[in-house]
């Protein structure tokens, strides 16, 4: 691409400031620069940048674990990583990751002290480059594991435009943009009680609807990371009957109404990123009023059953008695399975196990 077409921003000392679309396509998505600074492996050390973040996996004893890729197949955590150069991974070390492992170490009572508003904008970006990591690695994850029913990878069915944004929130640290409050997503974080149900770390997202849900240890995330707080506007009142600690099903829940909420905007916030004098950066959106489409109970059943669907397939949920996964997922793609709340009140985490119909 020619640079005099090209929108990208660079500053007096070499920093990209703005990738434009087309190049954080050609650079970032398709090509192998570095996923923050967007150079190449040839101009500069790469050591490549691990996804799930080396303390997380320390912290959770997950380097001989594998993740288990949207295609079912198993990749260890320790090579799971994406391009990145040994200046920029240590900067996101000191400026990101860091700081978060310190935020997120401890009990749920800490972090909520901790919560301040800088420390709920790192959380934020922490967020936007996992799950930009994430979905970085899917454009090279083949969507049959059988190679004879085609080379497809999953990145090749995204619109990377709707990461654009994204990609200038998770590379803020470098460019040292501030993010106006409008940019900044739904965010909750809850303390989970009950039996756990696998390692330490636990994540799940909604991709088209840039809706994650994250555990670490007995820390419960759900964020929307596109949204301008939409989602959790909508459901304010039923997250408000929240007394005290929930299960990880009912996390799941909190993310299948973030993820179908955010999908049911009427008018979607948009987001820019504003460059002054090729030094300073700024994101910026706008939040319309919210209002959304009608409820439609299928579509809210289908999100909640892909949230849950381990739990179902597990026989770890009986709704009317049974736990036949068959019937269970018939009955929650009703739309009509709640497990966090039920006529305006909050269900104790322990009847989860028990969910009415
Ligand atoms: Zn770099």
């Amino acid at each position: 691409m020619s640079d005099q077409l090209d929108q990208t921003i660079v500053a007096r000392d070499g920093r990209i400031l703005l990738f434009s679309c087309q190049r954080f396509i050609d650079d970032i998505v398709m090509g192998n620069g570095c996923l923050i600074c967007g150079a190449f492996p040839h101009d500069k050390q790469f050591n490549d940048e691990h996804i799930v973040p080396r303390w997380l996996l320390k912290r959770y004893n997950l380097f001989d674990k594998t993740v288990i890729l949207p295609t079912g197949e198993h990749r260890h955590y320790r090579s799971y990583t994406v391009p990145c150069c040994v200046e920029c991974n240590s900067l996101l070390g000191v400026q990101v990751e860091t700081p978060v492992s310190q935020l997120l170490d401890g009990k749920f009572e800490d972090l909520v002290q901790r919560l301040d508003e800088a420390n709920l904008r790192l959380l934020f970006t922490w967020l936007s480059l996992l799950f930009f990591k994430v979905h970085l690695k899917d454009r090279t994850v083949r969507v049959h594991k059988d190679r004879r029913l085609g080379h497809e990878v999953i990145g090749d069915i995204y619109d990377w435009g709707d990461m654009h944004h994204l990609h200038a929130v998770a590379r803020s640290p470098f460019t040292k943009a501030s993010l106006m409050p409008e940019t900044i997503g739904s965010l909750q974080i809850f303390e989970i009680d009950g039996a756990l149900s696998s390692d330490g770390y636990d994540y799940l997202d909604f991709t088209f609807d840039q809706t994650l849900i994250c555990r670490l240890g007995r820390i419960g995330i759900v964020a929307t990371l596109n949204d301008s707080t939409a989602a959790e506007s909508a459901w304010s009142e039923r997250l408000d009957l929240i007394e005290g600690p929930i299960s990880e099903l009912q996390l799941r829940e909190v993310g299948a109404m973030f993820a179908v909420a955010n999908r049911n905007l009427i008018s979607r916030p948009t987001f820019m990123s504003l460059v002054h004098d090729k030094t300073t950066v700024m994101i910026a959106g706008t939040r319309p009023p919210l209002k959304l489409k009608e409820f439609d109970p299928e579509g809210f059943g289908h999100a909640l059953l892909f949230a849950v669907r381990n739990f179902v397939d597990a026989r770890a949920i009986s709704v009317n008695g049974t736990r036949d996964p068959k019937t269970v997922a018939a009955a929650i793609e009703t739309g009509y399975v709640r497990f966090l709340t039920m006529d305006g009140k909050f269900i104790p985490p322990a009847a989860n196990q028990d969910a009415g119909g």
